[in-house]
């Protein structure tokens, strides 16, 4: 048996991004010992990059906003296929989690009369995202680390150890959830194995409940707004531990990403430059956004340029302009435009703010878009229009959760928040709604995790062969016979064949050859191989990234591939209409053979399962009509 080190805690946080540290924060809240992992440096999460802002019914800019108002929009923007209740959740507790902030130091925008200020956003109905200018997953994690810090400070008072209730590993990625699977244990959560990802020394957590909060999967796409670190861990965690995930053929692409120079390829440029006044036009100089208004939205956006307009100055007495729909549908219409021969030198379309703010306005709203075109691409945005393209952006799809919990389906023990859970965005995110639903469900499954792990029962036990097993998987790119495969190379054509083949536009042929493809990279991922050794060793960690990537790309596809409509961060050309009858059915991946003898062979399963019926008082939100373009004949009359 291989020594190992172990530590016990009472929940393990897995990420430490928004959603990470605000379960983290609650479960130490309650009293649990409560350990928080990353793979990157502390304070490096994907949430840091979040621009636009934080989205909650604070009602500052426009009084007509509340919780009902976020709630519609969310269900619009999700086609109705969100987890209602945890929309219904994210839309009454996003407010509290933002004056929380306030209250632990954030320092938000202010209105001119000192109240938070909120900008405007795609399919938001009022402006609604508080934010810091463009800048605001910075000043998010920011706060919630000074938090963090602020409790190991009471803690050094109190136990003379600033680690004794509250402490973080960074730069340790975790492999493996593990599991009692002793009879009495009957399959809980037992902790998570890690290594470090300087020496590549193994360790053990040992806990009762775990948090995957690890985020998303962009990194199984070619052009990507997503940095190294999202490699669909989390999801690839949850499954291996039995847990199923939901909906995964919903992939937000976002409607604007740099598209030049290559090496800045799919850079986000954020939806606040639409939200602040910019505007998409193609090769003619035409506003094309007009053209792209789909019916069940038309009676809510602007028909003509100057309406479109007048509604920045005044929003209570004009329609939004289209450049402000969902980015499902704006991605959408630039991959049109630009497949019509319309599109800008290097293929994407432009997006102006030169001609439309005065430079020391883009300069001040936009100061990151400002200095990113600048450094990036030497192109000054309060002169030139910028050009921009769709990007991999965000996933809708994740670990099947409880909405009230965040507890991971079928596994005790297991809690999931932030991008890595599903359910909450449907089949698509409105921007902004993710840094609320780090926060409300961070919260959420910290809490829950940490009541947990307090109730009465023996600890699960982490057995020496479970941790033996994973040391043995860890190691095996070291032991590749003769002939390995470069890990790097298999990554390259993983992101390849899934921005082909699974990418904005699918079709069904498509995605069957993408299955093949995948079938083939895991036989050829079986015998990845590295060289060197365990100390800082980036060959290594992407060689088993690289399981976890495979795995969530086979979710992608398949799911993708029987879903045979367009809803959301789903389009099919050979199945172009949204289904009203698919409105109540979700899609489960379930892990078949863990350990098949065959490494072509299927790993996931696929299951469909009926929705739960919306609440009659929810439904009553909307207007019979509006409903009738969504739910599914018998939801409607059932
Ligand atoms: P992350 O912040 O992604 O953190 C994941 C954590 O998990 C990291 O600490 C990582 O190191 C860790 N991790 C991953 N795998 C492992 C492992 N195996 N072991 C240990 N640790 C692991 N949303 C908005 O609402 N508003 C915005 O304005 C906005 N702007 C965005 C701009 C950009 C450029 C991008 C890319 C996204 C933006 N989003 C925005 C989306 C939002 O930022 C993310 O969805 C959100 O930050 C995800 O937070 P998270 O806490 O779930 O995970």
């Amino acid at each position: 048996m291989a020594h190992v080190e172990r530590q016990q805690w009472d929940v393990v946080v897995v990420g430490a991004g928004g959603a990470g540290l605000r379960a983290a924060i609650e479960a130490r809240e309650q009293g649990a010992r409560t350990a928080v992992i990353c793979k990157s440096l502390f304070g490096k999460a994907h949430t840091v990059m979040a621009e636009g802002g934080i989205a909650a019914s604070l009602g500052n800019v426009n009084e007509g906003d509340n919780w009902q108002v976020h709630f519609r929009d969310t269900m619009r923007g999700g086609k109705f296929l969100n987890q209602w209740r945890m929309a219904e959740l994210h839309a009454k507790e996003a407010p509290d989690r933002v004056w929380e902030l306030e209250t632990w130091g954030a320092l938000f925008d202010r209105t001119p009369d000192g109240r938070i200020s909120q900008r405007n956003f795609g399919g938001h109905e009022y402006p609604r995202l508080a934010h810091v200018g463009d800048r605001t997953g910075l000043e998010l994690i920011r706060t919630l680390q000074q938090k963090v810090v602020a409790l190991q400070q009471e803690d050094f008072a109190r136990y003379g150890d600033h680690e004794a209730r509250l402490r973080v590993f960074q730069e340790c990625t975790v492999t493996r959830v593990l599991k009692d699977r002793g009879p009495a244990g009957g399959q809980r959560v037992s902790g998570t194995f890690c290594y470090e990802r300087e020496t590549g020394r193994f360790f053990v957590l040992e806990a009762p409940a775990v948090v995957l909060a690890t985020g998303g999967i962009g990194k199984s796409f070619k052009t990507t707004s997503n940095s190294w670190e999202y490699t669909g861990d989390g999801h690839a965690l949850a499954l291996l531990a039995g847990a199923p995930l939901l909906n995964m053929e919903f992939v937000q692409f976002h409607p604007t990403g740099m598209v030049w120079p290559p090496s800045v390829k799919g850079i986000l440029v954020t939806e606040s430059v639409r939200g602040d006044g910019g505007v998409l036009r193609n090769s003619e100089g035409r506003r094309f956004m007009f053209d792209y208004v789909p019916d069940v939205f038309k009676e809510k956006y602007a028909e003509s340029q100057e309406e479109g307009d007048r509604w920045y100055e005044d929003p209570d007495h004009n329609r939004r302009p289209p450049e402000l729909l969902p980015r499902d549908e704006v991605a959408r219409a630039i991959n049109a435009e630009v497949k019509a021969g319309r599109g800008s030198p290097h293929g994407g379309v432009f997006l102006d703010v030169s001609t439309r703010m005065p430079a020391e306005r883009i300069r001040r709203r936009l100061p990151s878009m400002y200095h990113q075109f600048k450094e990036l691409a030497d192109v000054d945005i309060t002169a030139e229009p910028m050009e921009v393209g769709p990007t991999c952006h965000y996933v809708m799809g994740g670990i099947a959760v409880d909405s009230e919990t965040a507890a991971a389906v079928g596994v005790p023990g297991l809690f999931a928040a932030g991008e890595v859970a599903g359910g909450m965005h449907g089949s698509n995110r409105l921007g902004g709604n993710s840094l609320s639903d780090l926060l409300v469900f961070g919260r959420r499954a910290g809490l829950h995790a940490a009541r947990h792990a307090a109730a009465p029962g023996t600890r699960p036990a982490v057995s020496g062969r479970e941790v033996d097993a994973a040391a043995a998987e860890a190691l095996a790119p070291f032991h590749a016979a003769e002939g390995a495969e470069n890990p790097y190379t298999l990554h390259q054509e993983l992101q390849t064949a899934m921005n082909d083949l699974v990418g904005i536009i699918r079709r069904g042929a498509e995605m069957a050859e993408a299955l093949e493809r995948l079938a083939a990279l895991r036989v050829r991922a079986s015998r990845a191989g590295v060289e060197g050794h365990r100390q800082f060793n980036p060959g290594w960690h992407l060689a088993l990234d690289l399981r976890n990537m495979l795995l969530v790309a086979e979710c992608v596809a398949r799911a993708a591939l029987e879903r045979t409509e367009s809803r959301g961060g789903h389009t099919r050309e050979d199945c172009p209409a949204m289904e009203r009858d698919w409105r109540p059915v979700n899609l489960l991946c379930r892990p078949v053979d863990p350990a098949p003898a065959d490494p072509g062979a299927a790993r996931i399963a696929l299951e469909r399962i009926r929705t739960e019926p919306i609440r009659p008082d929810l439904l009553a939100l909307f207007e019979k009509e509006e409903l009738a373009k969504y739910l599914a004949e018998e939801e409607l009359h059932g």
